[in-house]
């Protein structure tokens, strides 16, 4: 499966992202109504300047506490953002969030964002494909 059957299986929802001279407060609004663990960080909303996930905000209520959320995203973000194109298969995207340790990764093609899936888009993917492979296999063996 690819990455581009993902982001169709989620009706290609829009991405939501944050400029990056938000404060994190905003973030934490955004991500809490969203009920997402990360954003985009962007000025456009199709260039990637970085990503905000709930760790990095964690991470940083443990250090300083809430005065942080004062903080711009930008301050906070990881810039290096990884990224996959919608050719990437799945099964690749995994072991690239795993090595990474990482969640979220968004979706690219010629330096513009078109999409973004996270660990539960890919781990539901890798479970369906899984499960038509087993389908196939006992249908083999069984002579069906
Ligand atoms: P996550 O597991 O996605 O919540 O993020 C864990 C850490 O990795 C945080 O510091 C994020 O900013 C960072 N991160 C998340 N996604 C990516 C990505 N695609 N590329 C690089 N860093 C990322």
């Amino acid at each position: 499966m690819t990455v581009q059957q993902v982001l169709k299986s989620k009706g290609n929802a829009p991405v939501v992202t944050i400029k990056p001279a938000a404060t994190v407060a905003e973030a934490v609004g955004i991500l809490s109504s969203k009920r997402i663990g990360a954003l985009v960080v962007s000025e456009d909303g199709k260039r990637v300047a970085g990503i905000i996930s709930e760790r990095d905000i964690v991470r940083e209520l443990g250090r300083r506490g809430p005065v942080c959320l004062n903080d711009t995203v930008d301050q906070l973000m990881t810039s290096r953002v990884v990224g996959c194109t919608r050719s990437d298969r799945v099964d690749a995207v995994m072991q690239m969030m795993t090595d990474g340790r990482f969640r979220h990764m968004p979706v690219i093609e010629g330096g513009v964002m078109i999409g973004f899936i996270s660990i539960g888009d890919v781990v539901k993917a890798r479970l369906a494909e899984l499960s038509m492979e087993k389908e196939a296999l006992t249908g083999m063996i069984m002579g069906m």
